[in-house]
């Protein structure tokens, strides 16, 4: 399309998100890397935007100055311009720069996170938009990742990923907040390129969709225990720490108290326990959270919604 003498083509462009929470820092770290040495990053010729998420919290050292960024990306807060909190005008900032519509339109978005809880690395996609869930098969087919599915939890709403066509979180742990680590700097770098070379195969026609994938459905989260007055009078029981991924059956440990006693797993069919003791999930009131493992059969109307998207 000619417009003023100029060319215009809608040129695919991703996002790259790190340090969405200011104490999330391999990201980051990753990406000032990738400043001083351009190459750092084998992009497979996609061009990419790379963006702090919460410069301000990172600065500060903890994980958002007034409200989790990652909970600010809500249609009420974009209506109304004078956010009184930095996470609300950053959110509306990132959305105008960067979204879909946005000055410098991007229409996937990787966003990089790091968790305390034992998880390995896996995807998180929220809700089941078709492009989300094309994008998610490619990299488990290619990576073996484990895909949490987040949906119907009323109380968790305003996530970043959701205000751009498509887009996938990407959590690797375990690690301690405001740590940098080998293991999960190299984890960061190995999943992006292969996002990068993904989202290639994808804008060459060069497909290699898997016929079926491996979805852990949300299904709730639980708190700690608490006494009459709301302070948590027990923790996370020993032989729970550290099993995030490891079916639970009918009355398997999962908190102690100091008291003696073992409050245990009462469901009569089987979850997955993720998020185990994430430290920042507490001020959440959130200890852990049950997911049911599901096997879905891939559909061919994923894999056109995420062509459509890319071509
Ligand atoms: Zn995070």
């Amino acid at each position: 399309m000619y417009a003023g003498g100029r060319l215009l083509l809608m040129q695919l462009q991703v996002l790259l998100v790190a340090g969405t929470h200011g104490n999330e820092i391999n990201g980051i770290w990753l990406f000032e890397q990738c400043e001083k040495s351009p190459f750092l990053i084998n992009t497979h010729g996609i061009k990419t935007i790379k963006v702090i998420g919460n410069p301000e919290a990172k600065k500060a050292g903890t994980r958002y100055i007034d409200n989790d960024l990652n909970r600010s990306f809500l249609a009420e807060s974009f209506s109304s311009m004078n956010s009184s909190n930095l996470e609300g005008v950053r959110a509306n900032q990132l959305v105008r720069l960067y979204g879909n519509q946005g000055e410098n339109p991007c229409q996937i978005v990787l966003d990089f996170h790091t968790t305390t809880a034992s998880m390995g690395s896996c995807l998180v996609v929220y809700g089941r938009r078709e492009a989300d869930l094309a994008l998610a098969s490619l990299i488990q087919n290619r990576l073996g990742l484990p895909i949490y599915l987040h949906e119907t939890d009323k109380k968790q709403t305003g996530f970043l990923v959701e205000s751009w066509p498509c887009g996938l979180v990407i959590e690797i742990g375990p690690i301690g907040q405001g740590l940098l680590n080998s293991k999960i700097i190299s984890q960061t770098k190995l999943i992006l390129e292969n996002f990068l070379e993904q989202i290639q195969q994808v804008k060459n026609l060069n497909l290699l969709f898997p016929e079926k994938l491996i979805i852990h459905r949300h299904i709730k989260s639980i708190d700690f225990p608490r006494d009459e007055e709301g302070h948590i009078d027990g923790y996370v029981h020993s032989l729970r720490q550290s099993k995030d991924w490891q079916p639970l059956k009918k009355n398997d440990e999962l908190f102690y108290k100091l008291n003696g006693e073992t409050i245990r797993f009462e469901e009569d069919e089987s979850f997955i326990p993720v998020f185990i003791n994430e430290a920042a999930y507490m001020e959440k009131n959130i200890a852990m959270s049950f997911t049911k493992r599901e096997l879905w059969k891939f559909k061919p109307e994923w894999k056109q919604s995420l062509i459509d998207l890319i071509n």
